[in-house]
């Protein structure tokens, strides 16, 4: 940073929004040396540590216990009395946790000399942020500030739950419905019925989870429904109305559900609203993000911005990527590679999870032209003695013409965890044959990734 800009603006960079992205730019830039003020309006650590990634991987562990005690009884285990799910427990214990991790995102920000300033903060000008009454100059402005759930209008659509409300419940709902097809519907529908509702997804298109490797989706629809989801497609909400024993809602398709609670997973927006950056006539794409080239700055060059507000990959570790990216370019001498967002893997934490990286088989035929599809589906080794009827889909795609794996599909039990592995050789480029070069871990499901021979199609 040059002595004209120290001694121009009250601070190097200031950051509105403490989320994951935020936090990690802050901290990173002041390790350079950068002045570094934070703006927060509501809870240290954004959507993921507060409403999102955490409290949610929280509840579906605390939902795989529904599994695993029906498991135990094959290996012997006999249960004393029937287990018995106590909703406040695992809420306020998820309620603890969340506080433990806040006060540590406050921590690291300390130790980093960052200031913490609480408030919704208002972009004034290029170089303007006010917040709490008070006015900061800044070299650098960076808009951090995610999402927020969307929730379509309709009548009684007030009566509908976020993912913002979900997880603090006052009462278990023991009926419960989800509106929606992406990765939050389907990973509350398998929470709310492991942990015993009688659930329902709502989803208006053929299939769930639109983008996703066709036979992914259809393998997880097939073993969401035999756990006893209820899945209802190619219909929508229509109203919900108050019922005296809870809520009524009515289909597109006439149907109608009485439930306890209705989430509307119907996808998530920039939280853009009071920062002021429409006045400032500041570039938004055509879905209304934050429109940034690759050095994250907006329109207006001072203001840079990152994360789930600019519309690319809505997930943390794409957001803490990018964050370090953002101060490579703007804090640090050396220049920077722009960030490759190829073969980003990701899980759904439906149950069974489902992990991928890379192309789907849709997108490869369309990409790679001739390619070869190893597929297998079988019955894991620890089901032969449990009795669950649960299935492990594996899934490799291959270019044909230069053998290279450009996708890797799992869903399974832990499927993030090995999937996060095969990203590695996916994105490293290896071919098939360093796949098949490598010895396997016996017994492991994950070993079937390296001993797929016999092409299932091409
Ligand atoms: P998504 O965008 O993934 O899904 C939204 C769903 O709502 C889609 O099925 C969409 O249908 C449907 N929908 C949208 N508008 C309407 C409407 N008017 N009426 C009925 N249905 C509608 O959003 P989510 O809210 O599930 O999650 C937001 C993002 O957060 C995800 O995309 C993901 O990036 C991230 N996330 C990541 C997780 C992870 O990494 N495990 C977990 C949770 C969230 P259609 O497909 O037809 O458009």
């Amino acid at each position: 940073m040059s002595e004209t800009t120290a001694a121009q603006y009250d601070w190097d960079l200031f950051v509105i929004g403490a989320g994951s992205g935020g936090v990690r730019a802050a901290r990173t830039a002041a390790a350079t040396g950068a002045r570094v003020a934070v703006a927060e309006d509501r809870y240290l650590g954004g959507t993921c540590v507060n409403v999102g990634c955490v409290p949610k991987k929280l509840y579906s562990y605390a939902a795989h216990f529904h599994d695993a005690f029906e498991d135990a009884g094959g290996f012997g285990w006999q249960l004393a009395e029937a287990p018995r799910f106590d909703w406040a427990t695992l809420r306020d214990n998820k309620v603890g946790e969340i506080k433990r991790l806040n006060g540590i995102y406050g921590r690291l920000l300390e130790g980093a000399g960052v200031r913490l300033i609480n408030g919704r903060a208002r972009v004034i000008d290029a170089h303007t942020v006010e917040v709490a009454g008070e006015r900061h100059s800044a070299s650098k402005i960076l808009v951090a500030v995610g999402g927020w759930p969307f929730v379509p209008e309709f009548p009684g659509s007030e009566l509908a739950l976020t993912s913002n409300e979900v997880f603090d419940l006052a009462h278990f709902p023991e009926r419960f419905l989800v509106l929606g097809g992406g990765y939050i519907a389907v990973e509350f529908a398998s929470i709310f019925n492991g942990l015993g509702s009688d659930t329902h997804l709502i989803y208006r298109g053929e299939l769930f989870l639109r983008g996703f490797d066709q036979q992914v989706r259809e393998f997880t629809r097939d073993q969401m429904a035999a756990k006893g989801v209820n899945l209802h497609f190619e219909t929508n909400v229509e109203r919900i109305e108050r019922v005296e024993a809870g809520l009524a809602v009515t289909l597109t398709s006439g149907e109608v559900l009485e439930v306890d609670a209705v989430l509307a997973a119907t996808g998530r927006r920039p939280h853009l609203e009071g920062l002021g950056l429409d006045a400032l006539g500041i570039e938004l794409t055509e879905s209304g993000h934050l429109r940034v080239n690759e050095r994250f700055e907006s329109s207006l060059p001072s203001i840079l911005a990152l994360g789930d507000v600019t519309g690319g990959p809505e997930l943390t570790p794409v957001a803490l990527a990018e964050a370090m990216h953002l101060v490579a370019h703007h804090f640090s001498e050396t220049p920077t590679a722009p960030l490759d967002y190829r073969n980003i893997a990701t899980a759904v934490f439906c149950h069974p999870n489902i992990g991928t990286v890379g192309l789907s088989e849709e997108q490869a035929r369309a990409q790679c032209g001739a390619i070869r599809v190893y597929a297998t589906e079988f019955r894991p080794m620890k089901h032969t003695l449990s009795g669950s009827q649960e299935r492990c889909l594996m899934k490799l795609i291959v270019d044909d013409a230069s053998d290279v794996v450009v996708g890797a599909h799992m869903v399974g039990e832990e499927a993030g965890e090995v999937i996060q592995g095969i990203a590695i050789a996916v994105r490293a480029g290896l071919t098939k044959a360093d796949f098949d070069a490598t010895v396997g871990i016996h017994p492991t499901g994950a070993e079937e990734f390296v001993t797929l021979r016999t092409p299932t199609r091409r």
